[in-house]
C-alpha cells in the first residue's frame, strides 16, 4: 500500500541531527522560552521575510491570539465581521468565533479552491472589520486587489498559514501578505514539529508585543500583567526540532512541487478535475495538499485502494454543516458544498519515491 503520509519514514533523514538538538535541550535543564525558541523565532521570520515571529502552542492559538490582539489593541470588538472561505479547514472559523466574532462566509474558486476578491467585496458591511484568508492546500490565496479591498474599506488582513509556509508570490513569502499570519507546525505541514506547534508572523512591532504577552498569561514582565491572557508558548524540544526541519523547507517545497507538477502534467482523465494554480509564479503553490475532484469520489476512492493507493479528504464537511455550527446549517454555500463532496486528496508527500508517483498516475488515468 502506497500510504496517504508516512512521518517516520521522512523524519527517518533527520533524525541524528534531531536527537542531537533534543539530547541538548534535555541536558540544559530548560525547557520553556530559552534559547532555543528565541533562536527559531529570529530563523523564522528570517525565513518568512517578516520583522516578528513569536513561537506559540499550535496554529489554531496563533489565528486566536492574532484576533485576540486585536480586540486588546481595541481596534475589533464583540461582534464585529471576519469574511472567511466557507471551504476552510474548521480551525480558521473557530479563530473567529472564539472570540466572539462573527464568521461571514465567502464561496471560493472552484478552481482554485481560493478565495477570490469580488465575492469578498459583495459581501462588505458596515460591520466588517477584518478579513481571513486561508491559503489553502499550500496555495498563496492573496491578490492585491484584496489588499485594494481591505484599504478601501478599511479592513484587516490575517493570514491562516498553517498550509502555506515558504510559499511566495513575487519573491514575497506567506507571512506578509497581510497584518499578521498564524503558522501552524502541526507533524504533517510543510513544517511539521514532533508534537503541536504554531507562530504568529508580523511587522507591526505593538501587535507582536501583545500577542507575546497574551500568549504568556497576558504577561509582558515576569508576574505582571497587562491582560487576562492564557497559556500558549512554544516548547524549547520543539522549537530545537523546528530549527533543524527549517533548513531544508525550501528543498522539501521543491519536492513537492516537482510531484505536483508531474501529476499536472500527466494525469489525464476526463473524470479526474486537477487542482489549478492562479497565479503565473511557480512559487505561489507548495502543494501541501493535492486535491483532485472527482464525481463519484467514494468509486474513485475504492478504485485507488484496490491499486493499493491510499487517499484522504481535505475536508468532506464543510464548516457551516458541522453540528458544531448548528445556528449556520440551514445556509447554503453551494460552490463549497459542491467541493466538499468531489474533492479527494491524493498522495503527495515526502515519502513517496518517483516510481511511485508514476503508479499513482497511471493508476488515476486507468480509472
Ligand atoms: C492545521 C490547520 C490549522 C490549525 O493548526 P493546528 O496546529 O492543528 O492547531 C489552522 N488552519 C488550517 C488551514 C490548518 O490546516
Amino acid at each position: 500500500m502506497i500510504p496517504f503520509l508516512d512521518l517516520a519514514k521522512i523524519e527517518k533523514q533527520f533524525s541524528e541531527e534531531i536527537k542531537k538538538s533534543v539530547n541538548q535541550v534535555i541536558d540544559s535543564g530548560w525547557f520553556i522560552l530559552g534559547q532555543n525558541v528565541q533562536n527559531f523565532e529570529h530563523e523564522f521570520a528570517n525565513f518568512c521575510g517578516a520583522k516578528h515571529a513569536i513561537g506559540v502552542a499550535n496554529g489554531l492559538d496563533a489565528l486566536i491570539l492574532i484576533f485576540r490582539a486585536y480586540i486588546e489593541m481595541g481596534l475589533l470588538k464583540e461582534g464585529d465581521e471576519v469574511i472567511v472561505p466557507s471551504n476552510t479547514y474548521i480551525a480558521s472559523i473557530l479563530s473567529i468565533t472564539q472570540n466572539r466574532l462573527v464568521p461571514v462566509f465567502v464561496e471560493p474558486n472552484i478552481e482554485s479552491y481560493n478565495i477570490d476578491p469580488q465575492p469578498i467585496e459583495d459581501k462588505v458591511t458596515s460591520k466588517t472589520k477584518a478579513i481571513l484568508i486561508v491559503h489553502l492546500y499550500g496555495q498563496v490565496a492573496y491578490n492585491p486587489e484584496i489588499a485594494s479591498i481591505a484599504q478601501e474599506h478599511d479592513l484587516l488582513v490575517v493570514e491562516d498559514a498553517a498550509q502555506a509556509h515558504g510559499a511566495s508570490l513575487n519573491g514575497l513569502k506567506t507571512g506578509n501578505f497581510g497584518d499578521a499570519a498564524g503558522f501552524s507546525f502541526y507533524p504533517s505541514k510543510n513544517l511539521g514539529s514532533f508534537g503541536d506547534a504554531g507562530a504568529v508572523t508580523t511587522n507591526d512591532q505593538e501587535l507582536a508585543d501583545v500577542v507575546r504577552a497574551l500568549g504568556n498569561y497576558g504577561s509582558h514582565k515576569k508576574y505582571e500583567n497587562l491582560y487576562k491572557g492564557q497559556n500558549s508558548r512554544l516548547d524549547e524540544i520543539q522549537a530545537a526540532i523546528l530549527s533543524v526541519k527549517l533548513g531544508s523547507l525550501d528543498a522539501d517545497n521543491d519536492r513537492r512541487k516537482q510531484i505536483a507538477n508531474y501529476y499536472t502534467k500527466n494525469i489525464q482523465n476526463d473524470k479526474v478535475i486537477l487542482p489549478k494554480r492562479i497565479h503565473e509564479d511557480k512559487n505561489s503553490h507548495v502543494y501541501h495538499l493535492f486535491v483532485v475532484r472527482v464525481e463519484n469520489r467514494e468509486n474513485f476512492r475504492e478504485f485507488l485502494k484496490e491499486k493499493g493507493i491510499a487517499t484522504d479528504v481535505h475536508y468532506p464537511i464543510p464548516p457551516h454543516k458541522q453540528k458544531a455550527f448548528s445556528e449556520l446549517n440551514e445556509n447554503s454555500y453551494p460552490l463549497s458544498e459542491k467541493i466538499h463532496n468531489e474533492i479527494v486528496s491524493i498522495p503527495c508527500g515526502l515519502h513517496l519515491t518517483d516510481n511511485e508517483v508514476e503508479y499513482i498516475t497511471t493508476s488515476i488515468n486507468q480509472y
